[in-house]
């Protein structure tokens, strides 16, 4: 008879094949982008599955984004139908988040805990910097935060980091005391930040082997997809996950003065998971934040047997832009080599654009992209990719004026508005009454006369009778304020206990599954939020109303979706879905986000834009140990998303960091070869008037720093010389403006907006701007020196 999971081998190619079928304790598989590993690892489960090898339960695969997960869910039920369900598809955050939910009250925490996300954990590690007057000592809110979260994916926690400090260095002294008191700030407000989330989860298993056992015992198929991205914490939490089934009584926790006291060695009752890892050392892109690619060199001393298959074949992109991401990657050094191989064939060439600006770049897309829609291609099947999320803005006011349906994938944007987080602080101060940021964040918003004194007051009342922030709320009149005060104390504690019964009923009584989203209405309602909204002139309040209008409607789509689900379970969602940032699908809209974000996306048109220096390389990464190859990592990933399209764009000025500068084009531009890109003129562009791009082709003057070729010698200095490659973008004639005079008040004539008045001129030198009011195309912010201007 033929094996169940024939059919889930047919289309596979033999090494894929083998991936799906090896059984033995662990697995590795490396590759190249568009290989296939996530593929393989999805039929890995079906097969299982299918097999009755294994029950759904018993799988845990581990993604790297929710959304990632819900695709990998989607693909397995496909392929195995309804037997998917029980199965636990999850980032490690919302894994751990699910092991936590359970298992939190085994070391002082209770199950409702709040998430802080990286704005909560900054807002209150700016309160202990200025507590312990950190900035005296060089310790600024971002740097801590920063140190804190690589000690805890390096698993070091405020004890242990203690006690190995340099206690004679000051501000070693100070960071050290921070970092305690905000861990013990976390476990009084009974929140985790992200990293703890990991972290403690393995403390968790360390401490409480019984515990572990629990989970041992339960998943006995670990798979593992962007394995090159693992930090040391989340290493650490697969090994706990499947090392042999202990057996440990339950009787104790294993903790004692800070050392971890494990069961005496003893025959394991069951042996560990089997174990199944895939990626690619050449999509490594989140050292940064502790991945570290020796997690993939040393597996197999870690899990020796392994069994390791490589995958060659790629079946996503076409053979110019496998060529182009295989050139670029090639100037890694430090890497095996690999190439990656297509049977699809050559394929459209790569496009490339230069644009004056970044809203000229942006206009070509969006541009671009109507065109392609015209020919068919569907809106969702285009990306725009970016190195930071500010580059984001010039597109967005493009495509909204160019009526062009977008999403931006990955922006924290809506759960960082100012009024999303106090809805969603009303939230947890019902949820998670001991979180005292979220009630403190609450007091006086909308406003309601409770000032500095009146919280200072509080949390003294609080400290002195043992009560939490929260409950001191309801002791108005004995805090010695004002009647106007105690009054607005009171009814906030009102909201908030009706908003409770509601919300959390007692024990044994059900809820309706709307429950969330009329108690989050009943609470922007009755405390006065929505009425302050409502009264104000400020128009951005309309937007926020509107916002909350979304919060609401998320919450009842949750309803929907989850008719269990808790008031925790939608806080817990909407914590994980905020900092992944993928709650909405694309479909009908052209996906923005950052290369990384990007990862493990496919797309058949891609646009990767700000192809130039300090972008990609970002300037940040250029001081930094194997900064500059982690960018070529992060580019290669943005190049092999493509399916069929890549456009890459720059652009010649960006405004950034405050200041409009000259872009140069990116290193890794030079890297491709030049035949694969057919460079495409702006309808803007200063060399088209007058003459086709040929003439201005014709116009190259050798050495002429824009306008060198190729094969000339480099005019400009060495890095610059990757601009020879643009020799369309070469105006006519050099412009160069430094010389010209002006001034406010002065009328010039700009060749695309036609005449206007000179508001101001600022800057100096080579970046001089003139604050340009066009009589017809509005305020502009003009590069004077490359500007095409004539003073009039
Ligand atoms: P990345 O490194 O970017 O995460 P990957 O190695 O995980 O890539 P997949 O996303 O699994 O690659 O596969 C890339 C594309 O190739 C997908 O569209 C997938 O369906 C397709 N594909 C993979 N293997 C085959 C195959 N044997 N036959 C046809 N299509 C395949
Ligand atoms: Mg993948």
């Amino acid at each position: 008879a033929p094996r169940p999971d024939a059919d889930l081998l047919d289309g596979l190619n033999p090494p894929q094949r083998e991936a799906v079928t090896y059984r033995g304790p662990a697995l590795l598989i490396v590759a190249g982008a568009g290989s296939g590993k996530t593929r393989v690892l999805t039929h890995r489960i079906a097969s299982l599955l299918r097999n009755r090898e294994a029950w759904p339960s018993q799988i845990l695969a581990i993604t790297f984004t929710n959304k990632a997960a819900g695709e990998m869910r989607e693909r397995v039920g496909q392929l195995v139908g309804e037997s998917a369900r029980g199965m636990w598809i999850a980032t490690f955050h919302s894994a751990c988040v699910r092991i936590l939910r359970r298992e939190a009250q085994q070391f002082g925490f209770t199950t409702a805990f709040t998430i802080y996300d990286s704005g909560d954990s900054r807002a209150l590690i700016k309160r202990l910097v200025k507590e312990h007057e950190g900035d005296a000592y060089g310790l600024t809110p971002a740097a801590v935060q920063g140190k804190i979260s690589k000690l805890k994916n390096e698993l070091a926690d405020a004890e242990s980091y203690a006690r190995q400090a340099n206690m004679s260095d000051p501000a070693e002294r100070v960071f050290t005391a921070i970092f305690g008191d905000y861990q013990r700030a976390l476990q009084r407000a009974n929140a985790f930040d992200f990293d703890d989330l990991i972290a403690q989860t393995v403390y968790l298993f360390r401490a409480f082997p019984h515990v572990a056992d629990v989970y041992r015992r339960r998943f006995r198929h670990i798979l593992v997809d962007e394995y090159q991205d693992t930090n040391h914490a989340q290493y650490a939490l697969i090994h706990e996950l499947t090392r042999p089934v202990s057996g440990a009584s339950s009787a104790e926790p294993y903790s004692a003065g800070g050392m971890m006291i494990f069961e005496p060695e003893k025959a394991p009752e069951l042996e560990g998971a089997s174990l199944t890892v895939v990626g690619d050392s050449d999509q490594s892109i989140y050292a940064f934040r502790g991945a570290d690619i020796r997690n993939i060199s040393e597996f197999e001393r870690d899990f020796p047997g392994a069994r390791v298959v490589l995958l060659e074949q790629n079946y996503r992109s076409t053979q110019n832009i496998l060529s182009a991401a295989n050139a670029v990657i090639s100037n890694n050094f430090d890497r095996k080599d690999k190439k990656l191989w297509t049977d699809v064939g050559a394929g459209e060439p790569i496009v490339g654009f230069t644009g004056y600006s970044q809203h000229d770049e942006a206009q070509f897309i969006a541009d671009e992209i109507e065109k392609l829609h015209r020919a068919g291609v569907a809106y969702s099947d285009v990306a725009v990719f970016y190195r930071t999320n500010s580059q984001s803005r010039a597109l967005e006011e493009i495509f909204i004026r160019s009526a062009l349906p977008y999403k931006i994938m990955g922006g924290t944007k809506f759960y960082e508005r100012a009024e999303i987080k106090d809805a969603l602080a009303y939230l947890v101060s019902v949820a998670n009454p001991a979180d005292e940021m979220a009630v403190r964040r609450i007091l006086n918003k909308p406003k309601r006369g409770i000032g500095d004194v009146t919280e200072t007051a509080i949390a003294r009342f609080a400290e002195d009778n043992q009560l939490t922030f929260r409950d001191a709320l309801a002791s108005s009149d004995a805090l010695g304020v004002g009647p106007k005060v105690q009054a607005a104390i009171a009814h906030l504690d009102k909201v908030l206990a009706e908003a409770t019964a509601l919300m959390l009923p007692a024990s044994g009584e059900i809820t309706p599954p709307t429950a969330v989203a009329e108690g989050l209405t009943l609470l922007l309602q009755k405390s006065g939020y929505l009425d302050a909204l409502r009264a104000s002139r400020d128009p951005q309040d309309e937007a926020r109303l509107e916002n909350l209008d979304e919060l609401v409607a998320v919450a009842r789509e949750f309803a929907r979706n989850n008719p269990d689900g808790t008031l925790i379970d939608f806080l817990t969602e909407v914590a994980l879905v905020a900092d992944a940032g993928d709650l909405d699908d694309a479909s009908g809209s052209v996906s923005l986000m950052t290369m990384h974000t990007a990862k493990g996306l496919e797309f058949d048109t891609v646009f990767v834009t700000g192809v130039e220096e300090d972008l990609i390389p970002h300037r940040i990464s250029a001081g930094e140990p194997g900064g500059p190859s982690e960018e070529r990592r992060l580019f290669y990933v943005g190049v092999t998303r493509a399916r069929k399209r890549l456009y890459l764009t720059l652009a010649m000025t960006r405004a950034q960091f405050g200041e409009v500068s000259v872009a140069m084009p990116s290193r890794f531009l030079q890297e491709i070869p030049a035949e694969l890109i057919e460079w495409r003129q702006s309808p803007g562009d200063v060399n088209s008037r007058g003459g086709s791009g040929s003439r201005a082709l014709n116009a190259r003057r050798p050495g002429g720093g824009w306008g060198g070729r190729k094969d000339d010698p480099p005019a400009l200095a060495p890095r610059s010389t990757s601009l020879d490659r643009f020799p369309n973008k070469i105006p006519a004639k050099v412009r160069d403006n430094s010389e010209m005079q002006l001034a406010a008040g002065d009328r010039i004539r700009h060749e695309d907006f036609g005449e206007g008045r000179i508001d101001a001129v600022t800057g100096e030198g080579a970046k001089r701007i003139a604050h340009v009011r066009f009589d017809s195309a509005g305020a502009k912010k003009l590069l004077i020196k490359i500007a095409p201007i004539e003073k009039l």
